[in-house]
């Protein structure tokens, strides 16, 4: 009898340890793990350079409130804005509360120049912002409101890929339109570079702001540190959180200072935000990923990978209709429902998780071994050829 609320449907496994790409179970299983705790877990299970930095901060402070001043986030803030476009940085817990920070902070900024009704957000139908009672309805999805009426205002949509709805849906009220660089749960969708450019020129020219949603496509995951890198634009405001803990609950909102003068003391708090613990963790992640060859190294390993999985595809076209992805933020999109492949390749001892379209999401940690790339594709290969 498990006293859990039941809003997951859980694989009947539990495990007792990891490490780095590998899980081991309580029935003495070991498991390649390409989920990673979704996209949370970039360097892999028990890295040793997180277990002494947590060890060394759990024995000095933990947690303080945001009405002092917390040097491990000042330091971490400082860091992520010398290597991004950001000026500035807001730190919080998790994606939701990333993403919702971001709705909030495009809204104030124009109620700060006296245009407090340009105040909707424009998102992509059925994209993934988070759970919070907010995030669902930015995620136009019917599936994920059902019950949790009354409606939250405030939200349009137009579909991926549809640039006549895009267009059509900006209005005067329009504050931001908000994406994903590349949509995860969604199915592992990339709006393409040149799309990402339009997009920032579009915002430009309608005065209106641009939120791209890197909670799960940001912090090295496609080879860069951020996903919209590639397309040489600037974002005002970018939401983050998975990658950047390694495994430990952060999030944040980066912003330019334009929208940042306009979150003035009082207007945006968080309990737990930022503390010490947290933020000690955030800058040893943050120092290995960000790092040139780090990066490079997740370039060059995923392309290999890809190059396979693509091969694979190519050998069995009637099981895999199409590989997608970047970096390691990987999608096999199957014929038929995807969960048969999915229970296949655990019964082979690789672990992968479902995103929409019939999508096989493929996660490995970021500094994933050849080795164990190769393992994959060994197994992937061997469920293909047992349909
Ligand atoms: C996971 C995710 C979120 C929500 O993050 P939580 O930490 O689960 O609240 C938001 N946006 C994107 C793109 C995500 O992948």
């Amino acid at each position: 009898m498990s006293y859990l609320v039941k809003n997951y449907n859980r694989k009947k496994i539990s495990f007792k340890k990891g490490k780095g790409s590998f899980l081991y179970s309580n029935n003495n299983q070991k498991y390649l793990d390409f989920v990673q705790g979704i996209a949370v877990n970039s360097l892999g299970h028990a890295h040793p350079k997180l277990i002494k930095s947590l060890s060394k901060q759990s024995k000095k402070l933990w947690h303080v409130s945001n009405a002092f001043i917390i040097p491990e986030g000042e330091l971490l803030a400082k860091k992520i804005v010398k290597k991004t476009f950001a000026d500035f940085v807001m730190f919080q817990n998790s994606g939701a509360e990333a993403t919702e920070a971001a709705i909030k902070v495009a809204r104030r900024y124009f109620y700060s120049i006296g245009k407090p009704n340009k105040n909707r957000i424009l998102c992509i139908r059925n994209s993934f912002h988070g759970r919070t009672i907010a995030a669902i309805y930015a995620s136009g999805s019917k599936k994920m409101i059902e019950g949790f009426g009354p409606k939250v205002n405030g939200f349009d949509h137009f579909d991926f890929g549809n640039h006549q709805s895009l267009e059509k849906n900006i209005t005067k009220n329009t504050a931001a339109i908000m994406v994903e660089p590349i949509m995860g749960e969604g199915g592992i969708k990339i709006i393409p570079d040149w799309c990402l450019k339009e997009l920032r020129k579009l915002c430009n020219k309608k005065g209106i702001l641009l939120i791209l949603d890197e909670v799960q496509c940001g912090i090295g995951r496609t080879g860069n540190f951020f996903a919209f890198e590639k397309s040489e634009i600037k974002p005002d405001i970018v939401p983050i959180a998975k990658g950047i803990g390694g495994g430990f609950p952060i999030g944040a909102v980066l912003m330019n200072k334009k929208v940042a003068k306009s979150m003035t003391a009082g207007s945006h708090g968080s309990t737990f935000g930022g503390n010490p613990l947290a933020m000690q963790i955030g800058n040893t992640v943050f120092d290995i990923i960000s790092k040139k060859s780090f990066l490079k190294n997740v370039k060059k390993n995923s392309i290999y990978f890809l190059k396979h999985l693509n091969n694979i595809q190519k050998k069995y076209p009637k099981i895999i209709k199409e590989v997608r992805g970047r970096g390691f933020l990987i999608g096999l999109q199957v014929h038929k429902d995807q969960s048969n492949f999915i229970k296949r390749l655990y019964e082979n001892k690789l672990l992968t998780i479902r995103a929409a379209e019939n999508v096989v999401r493929i996660l490995p940690p970021l500094n994933v071994k050849k080795s164990e790339l190769d393992l994959a594709i060994k197994i992937i290969n061997k469920v293909c050829s047992s349909y």
